[in-house]
């Protein structure tokens, strides 16, 4: 089977055909999702159209960077990313171009798909995903069912879980002091311009956590305090994650982990010394498809829902 996957991110979208639960083409292109879905449609309907003459597609998954309604297919809320979305009638588009079926998704949920379907939770029927990108997207998937909700916000909004009362503006939803603005890739300049210790570090012009890292590396003490800082909210993310959804396998992915294994390792310390779970440890596990792992989610739902009619 050949799908067509979408993953409308906020800086990049990416597309590929996916069969048979491998990547067998994809692309990339800038997003400006500010700007809106409608002046990417023109671009994406050519890709489409071209992959269309050269392989026998069954379906089109689009996976989208905020709240949606899997069922009606319609996107529900934005951060100030493709706004143009909300109402959107996706499966109108995808029908006229290329006269498919198709499945909308959240981006997070989709991935969490896709490390179910062919990753690194394939053995698994409980398990949650982080993602620390740009900000923290979640997921969980409990008893063999990814979990949705009755708004579908269940899951996927543990990165904006409050965590400090007195803390920061978050940028993706309307709540102070959330895991997403206390510790995340966008939040690091503010943690960097806040801190009361002093560092060259704050000259730097771009702010990421390679950047965070080289300093840490060279043993820069605010590096160090934020590095430590993060760790500590990323943990307590992952020990409410376990809370709500009690998984066996936690499954980390997104650039942020490009830091290596002393960050996975210490975000394992400090849940397994802190997090009450009596019947043992969750295992941690990293993503094993994390470029791909969203158009492979939007492809086993298009899979599931040709098999049994849904998931
Ligand atoms: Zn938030």
């Amino acid at each position: 089977m050949n799908t067509i996957s979408i993953d409308l991110g906020g800086t990049r979208v990416k597309l590929g055909v996916v069969s048979e639960g491998q990547v067998v083409e994809s692309t990339k292109l800038a997003s400006n999702s500010q700007k809106g879905f409608a002046p990417l449609a023109p671009e994406l309907e050519k890709i489409c159209k071209d992959w269309q003459k050269q392989y026998q597609l069954e379906g089109v998954g689009i996976a989208f960077p905020s709240l949606v309604d899997a069922d009606k297919k319609q996107v529900l809320g934005h951060n100030n990313k493709f706004a143009d979305c909300v109402g959107f009638d996706f499966e109108g588009w995808v029908q006229n171009i290329l006269g498919l079926p198709m499945v909308l998704e959240n981006d997070a949920n989709a991935a969490a798909l896709g490390e179910w379907g062919y990753g690194a939770a394939k053995d698994t029927n409980d398990f949650v995903l982080m993602i620390l990108g740009t900000g923290i997207g979640t997921a969980a998937v409990m008893d063999g069912k990814l979990i949705r909700g009755r708004h579908y916000q269940a899951g996927v909004l543990l990165g904006h879980m409050p965590l400090q009362h007195n803390g920061r503006p978050c940028t993706g939803c309307p709540g102070i002091g959330c895991a997403e603005a206390q510790a995340s890739t966008w939040a690091l300049q503010h943690m960097v311009e806040e801190a009361s210790l002093q560092s060259p570090l704050k000259q730097e012009p771009v702010m990421n956590f390679e950047v965070l890292q080289r300093y840490y590396n060279a043993g820069d003490r605010l590096a160090r305090e934020i590095f430590d800082e993060c760790c500590d909210y990323w943990s307590n993310c992952l020990t409410t994650l376990l809370y709500a959804y009690d998984p066996e396998v936690v499954v980390l992915s997104g650039g942020v982990l490009h830091w290596g294994e002393e960050l996975t390792s210490r975000l394992f310390r400090n849940v397994s010394k802190h997090a009450w779970t009596p019947w043992g440890k969750p295992e941690f596990r990293l993503a094993k498809n994390p470029e791909h792992s969203v158009l492979l989610g939007l492809h086993y739902m298009n899979q599931k829902k040709m098999e049994s009619g849904n998931l």
